[in-house]
């Protein structure tokens, strides 16, 4: 069996006690302590697990209530084959969060694409003086009206994603 993969070392997971490097990793804002809790679940969950080749997490990010969790590319066919659904559904009883999961990409408007539960006209990206980026990101109307609540939470978790300036869903 491989090993997963995760952003801190295992015996600081397990313990909960953390050498400075994971500390670090939380000091300098890179992962949040949900990160440190995510991934003690995943090793709780999959660590006995065998034939388990591909799994990776990256980060989390969240917004008003919403968590996305990033896996390393190619991990979710492992991460659903071996009972990730449960785990999901763990985690958000356990963080009192919605959550999604999503594979990490080089390709950013691949990620926007499957965070939205809608399909994407277009991406649109207009460079402003001073390093300010504008990501406007355009929807079929009907598709807008049905994500019109979580509009802000979702351009909240692009921003965050892609780290432009501002992120605009737009009909
Ligand atoms: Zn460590």
């Amino acid at each position: 069996m491989k090993q997963i993969k995760l952003p801190f070392c295992k015996t600081c997971i397990k313990t909960g006690v953390l050498c400075g490097v994971c500390e670090q990793k939380i000091e300098s804002g890179k992962y949040s302590t949900t990160d440190l809790i995510v991934c003690k679940e995943i090793l709780n969950f999959f660590g006995k697990e065998t034939g388990i080749n591909n799994l990776s997490f990256e980060k989390s990010i969240e917004k008003n209530g919403l968590l996305v969790l990033i896996f390393g590319k190619g991990s979710l066919g492992d991460f659903f084959s071996h009972g990730g659904f449960k785990l999901i559904k763990k985690l958000e009883k356990t963080l009192n969060r919605k959550i999604r999961v999503l594979e990490y990409s080089k390709d950013e408007n691949e990620m926007i694409r499957e965070l939205l539960p809608i399909p994407i006209i277009n991406f649109n990206t207009v460079y402003y003086p001073g390093d300010f980026v504008v990501l406007t990101i355009k929807i079929d109307k009907r598709d807008f009206n049905k994500i019109k609540k979580e509009k802000e939470v979702y351009e909240d978790l692009i921003k965050e994603i892609t780290g432009v300036s501002y992120v605009e869903l737009s009909p």
